[in-house]
């Protein structure tokens, strides 16, 4: 049964408060009110996943909810702020129930466990777009930017990258060999990435800069390095990979993977060398995993070595109007 719009706002969208007092109007009114504290700067950004470009049309609802949040709850990481409320601009091809319900469950799941709260939105019918906007709180002036990465600090990562990658090829049916568990564990980490946002927050005051891979390790990293005006040499030896991702693509096709598949949305930032073991102790115990890949350089660009040895690589990251 198809439902009307103002009918599918209040079943699906009109619960996700997340245990916050600070919203003083959520969804219902003109626009929502928040409530921002004193010596707090509040932390924007958005993100948008289109069907046929950043997910398979039939990839599960609530996977599709999920990282709709979770791309969004990954650049709030990446600032080192602490996200608080989104809105949802939900573009819909029909108003089916039982997609909406998937849906708004793996949405509102991951809100639930960061504590954001689903404040307002748009709906309106077209071809399958949800455009999420978000809004974080950092204490004012410790949001961690791209511009603070200095020579000699080193570029660390905070999980393995390219399973994301592997995990969209193995829905597509291009992956080479991912079978059993492997090729669940692949497709788990395309459709529910895990958005660092407690790792992002134990990086303010450590981190001299910061970026998620959303794009490729490859064209991130070079992203952050041109923001700071310096440059990034990485060891590929010391490239976090999964062992599920090595068994299905092959040492070589993982690193591939690692350096220019997206999605992972895990944290690559640098911090200076002498800092490096203090922020190790405070990462690792609290479980949280901290990968040294390389360090930053004067010399603008992207270096990749291995074993010592300059390789190199035509590695281009994800642009939507390439050609
Ligand atoms: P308006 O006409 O003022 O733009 P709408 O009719 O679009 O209001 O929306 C009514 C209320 O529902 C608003 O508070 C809006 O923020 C909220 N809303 C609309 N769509 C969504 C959605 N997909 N998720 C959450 N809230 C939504
Ligand atoms: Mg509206």
């Amino acid at each position: 049964m198809a439902l009307g719009e103002f009918e599918l706002i209040g079943k699906f969208f009109s619960g996700g408060r997340a245990g916050r007092n600070d919203v003083v109007l959520g969804v219902g009114d003109d626009a929502a009110l928040v409530r921002v504290p004193e010596g707090q700067e509040l932390v924007v950004a958005a993100d948008s996943i289109v069907s046929g470009v950043h997910f398979p049309a039939d990839l599960p609802a609530a996977a599709i909810g999920y990282r709709a949040l979770a791309v969004n709850l990954s650049d709030m990481a990446a600032m080192g702020a602490a996200p608080a409320w989104f809105t949802l601009a939900l573009t819909l091809p029909s108003a089916e129930e039982q997609w909406l319900a998937e849906f708004s469950g793996g949405l509102l799941e991951l809100a639930a466990q960061h504590r954001c709260a689903l404040i307002g939105g748009d709906t309106t019918s077209g071809p399958l777009n949800i455009g999420v906007q978000i809004l974080g709180l950092a204490p004012t002036g410790a949001a961690i930017r791209r511009t603070g990465a200095r020579p000699g600090d080193l570029v660390c990562l905070s999980g393995a990258v390219g399973d994301a990658a592997a995990g969209l090829k193995v829905l597509l049916g291009t992956a080479r060999t991912a079978a059993g568990p492997d090729r669940a564990y692949l497709i788990d980490r395309f459709m529910r990435p895990t958005p660092r946002v407690a790792v992002g927050l134990l990086l303010r005051g450590a981190a001299t800069a910061a970026i998620d891979v959303s794009d490729g390790l490859f064209a991130d990293l070079g992203k952050l390095a041109a923001a700071s005006r310096v440059g990034a040499r990485l060891e590929l030896e010391r490239l976090p990979l999964s062992p599920a991702l090595i068994r299905s693509e092959g040492q070589e096709g993982a690193r591939a993977c690692g350096l220019q598949g997206g999605d992972d949305y895990e944290l690559c930032f640098t911090v200076p060398a002498d800092r490096y073991e203090d922020l190790r102790q405070t990462l690792q115990p609290r479980g949280h995993a901290i990968y040294p890949i390389g360090v930053i350089e004067a010399t603008p660009g992207v270096r990749c070595h291995l074993a010592g040895t300059p390789v190199d690589l035509e590695l281009t990251g994800y642009d939507h109007f390439a050609r």
